[in-house]
């Protein structure tokens, strides 16, 4: 399989690793959005967190933590985000989960994607979508 962060997790392609155990690694982004930007990465492949059972996503989010307390300890941000992406368009570029540990500082702004404000009829409708959507069935 061509993949960038198995070839990482096998040592075939060099990174920085912040973190390693059985399950996860942690490694710098190349391409950070701010200084210390981590990225979490489950070892075993998987393209979407919809594509894992559900226990190991809450495996790998409860990780989460641990990174951002060690980023944001090293970098002295003054906060931070965590992202995740799922599919080309929700800007996923490597199709292997990964989560994004983002530092923020206070005197560096970066534009977060635009907002509008929606129209109430359309979010009561759209809610009501959603929770009929939401099984409750799935493991
Ligand atoms: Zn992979």
């Amino acid at each position: 399989m061509d993949c960038i962060f198995c070839d990482v997790i096998a040592g075939k392609t060099p990174a920085f690793f912040v973190y390693e155990d059985d399950d996860y690694v942690a490694i710098m982004d190349k391409y950070p959005i701010h200084r210390g930007h981590t990225l979490l990465i489950p070892r075993i492949h998987h393209e979407k967190i919809l594509d894992m059972p559900t226990n190991l996503v809450g495996a790998l989010f409860s990780k989460v933590p641990l990174i951002a307390k060690g980023v944001v300890e090293a970098t002295q941000a003054d906060g931070f985000n965590v992202g995740q992406n799922n599919g080309r368009a929700a800007n996923q570029i490597v199709p292997h989960v990964h989560v994004h540990v983002i530092p923020r500082y206070k005197n560096i702004t970066t534009a977060w994607p635009k907002r509008t404000l929606a129209d109430d009829s359309d979010l009561r409708s759209l809610a009501e979508k959603i929770r009929k959507c939401i099984d409750l069935t799935v493991k």
